[in-house]
């Protein structure tokens, strides 16, 4: 069961609203968002009627929800969450598109490759700093400095950034300089880390732990919305499954509706892990928009011979312009509205 709470009120407001469902026999867990306060009513809740907590003035409604996340559950937002990173829209009513390099590699590489894909449409770069690697000796990312030269391509193209945080320093760290967290699938479940994210104002990109269960994912963004951020999206990424000879990973495309019918989190596909070879990127990425993704993330190299990691897997940037092109002329199709650029602040 959730509550939730009129606007403007603080929890030293409600504290009637907190007794009568300790009395209840449950505990409330106050979770104060941004925009909204709601309380989950944890417990034996079965047996509360709604209708018990029909005389606070404080409650704007109840919802029963009988799923282990209460928060991420549709049925706590029916309508569907829709967050503006810096003008991007991401949530139902609009179709974007992140790119960028798999990592930031020098000023140079990434400033060429942000501009190319802000030409095409892309509305998000994307640039890893810290690298989770399977090889401790392969490249690690370029850290701070990393982190500085994304800030420069943002400045330069407007674009804001997505970026890997690996660990809890590396958040603290990278919190002054990107848009957009993201949170590997190597770290989907670690919920001391999860945990942190709950308390940060910023938008966080969870992507699918490779081979977590809807359900084991669905409960890490709950960590995040029970932590107090509301602003979670969940990115299918790969699973892993037994044939690896012809692609890196599985791309579950089944995740994009069964998401929809349970959450009210933005769904974004990401191609290039999911496939880990150029030539899926492309079909992969329409697919997942036909599936009914509200994004995509997609990785881009000029040079994707000379990257120094996941070459392999880059589209090239006149590949990712006639991707777009595609992707323009699908939300067409689908009465989707790709959004293509970033409305400018006025100047008052
Ligand atoms: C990445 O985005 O470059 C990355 C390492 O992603 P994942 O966590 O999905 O492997
Ligand atoms: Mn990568």
């Amino acid at each position: 069961m959730i509550i939730i709470i009129k606007r403007g009120l603080k929890p030293e407001n409600i504290q009637d609203v907190l007794n009568k469902i300790k009395e209840l026999g449950a505990s409330p867990h106050i979770v104060e968002g941004r925009e909204q306060m709601t309380v989950s009513v944890l417990g034996k809740t079965e047996k509360i009627s709604l209708n018990s907590f029909e005389v606070f003035p404080e409650i704007e409604s109840v919802l029963r929800i009988s799923k282990p996340f209460k928060l991420a559950s549709l049925a706590a937002k029916p309508q569907g969450s829709e967050f503006n990173i810096k003008g991007v829209l991401f949530g139902p009513t609009h179709f974007n598109v992140m790119a960028g390099p798999c990592s930031v590699e020098s000023e140079n590489q990434t400033m060429r490759i942000a501009k190319a894909v802000k030409k095409a449409g892309a509305t998000v770069l994307r640039g890893g700093a810290f690298k989770p690697r399977s090889s401790p000796y392969a490249f690690q990312g370029m850290g701070l400095d990393g982190l500085k030269i994304l800030q420069m391509a943002s400045k330069e193209t407007g674009l804001p950034i997505v970026s890997e945080a690996m660990d809890y320093d590396g958040l603290k760290m990278m919190v002054d300089y990107v848009d957009i967290i993201q949170i590997g699938a190597r770290n989907m479940q670690n919920f001391a880390l999860l945990k942190e994210l709950g308390k940060i104002d910023k938008p966080i990109l969870l992507k699918r732990g490779m081979s977590a269960t809807v359900e084991e994912w669905l409960m890490s963004a709950e960590y995040i919305l029970a932590g107090g951020n509301s602003k979670v999206l969940l990115c299918e990424r790969g699973i892993r499954s037994f044939d690896t000879q012809y692609s890196r990973n599985t791309l579950d495309l089944n995740v994009v509706p069964i998401l929809k019918s349970l959450t009210h989190l933005p769904v974004v596909v990401d191609p290039s892990h999911g496939t880990g070879h150029r030539y899926l990127v492309a079909p992969m990425a329409l697919a997942g928009m036909a599936a009914g993704a509200d994004s995509l993330i997609v990785e881009v190299h000029d040079k994707p011979e000379e990257a120094l990691s996941d070459g392999p897997q880059a589209l090239l940037p006149s590949d990712f312009e006639s991707l777009m092109e595609k992707i323009v002329g699908m939300g067409k199709i689908m009465g989707r509205n790709v959004q293509t650029s970033i409305p400018q602040k006025k100047v008052s």
